[in-house]
């Protein structure tokens, strides 16, 4: 879970502050917004892993922006947590229906709120967590940075460990280099889409001497995926 992203939008300059201190203190990154605007002018810069919306913002509704993230092809998959000052069912239907997939009532307790962050971010970033993930032969541990072949060790650098993670923990399924620059780098700005291709030949070459760099495959057109068949 560790440097996941955190998109915080709300309004109110006290309650943004508590929240981004917590999320820091969690040891999240913050990344702040006050409105629907300054929300979608972070996430062209960075692209969250999680968004935690406020119910009540100026001009629009968490319920009303959590429809528009659902509709975005860059943001559809990003798991959004919504916070509201009103403690009914209605609301809470309301707000699930929007398509956020948790929802906290304010005023709520530190531990609270990052439990469900982390429970929500468990479910939804798999290359968040901290778990071992094999695959193929491969074995690759976040947290002490470690891959394996079986059982012999392979040298990577920083982005591809953090390449073969992603993949790792999406076999099978194929990313565009723009879906990459999103996952990997976290954003899609700044880097230019052949330093995908860049890394993907560094990875490739990292896992030929133990003859697996066919897990990592191309597909004309579309992108790269890993694969174990
Ligand atoms: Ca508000």
């Amino acid at each position: 879970m560790m440097n996941a992203k955190i998109l915080i939008v709300e309004d109110e300059p006290a309650i943004q502050e508590l929240l981004t201190f917590n999320v820091m203190q969690a040891g999240f990154l913050a990344l702040r917004a006050e409105d629907a605007d300054s929300a979608w002018l972070q996430i062209r810069s960075h692209l969250p892993d999680l968004i935690l919306l406020d119910w009540m913002l100026p001009n629009t509704s968490g319920v009303i922006l959590a429809k528009q993230f659902r509709a975005d092809a860059r943001t559809k998959d990003i798991p959004i947590i919504i916070l509201t000052a009103r403690g009914d069912e209605r609301d809470k239907i309301l707000g699930l229906e929007s398509g956020a997939d948790d929802y906290i009532t304010k005023p709520f307790s530190p531990r609270e709120l990052m439990a469900r962050i982390r429970a929500v971010l468990r479910r939804h970033v798999p290359q968040m967590s901290e778990e071992t993930v094999a695959a193929g032969g491969l074995e690759l541990s976040p947290t002490s940075h470690r891959v394996t072949a079986k059982g012999a060790g392979v040298e990577l650098g920083p982005t591809e460990f953090r390449l073969l993670h992603f993949f790792m923990t999406h076999a099978e399924r194929v990313y565009s280099r723009t879906q990459l620059l999103d996952q990997v780098w976290g954003t899609q700005v700044f880097v230019e889409e052949r330093t995908v291709d860049v890394h993907i030949r560094r990875l490739r070459a990292a896992l030929e001497p133990v003859k697996m760099d066919n897990l990592i495959q191309t597909v004309r057109g579309s992108g790269y995926r890993f694969s174990t068949s």
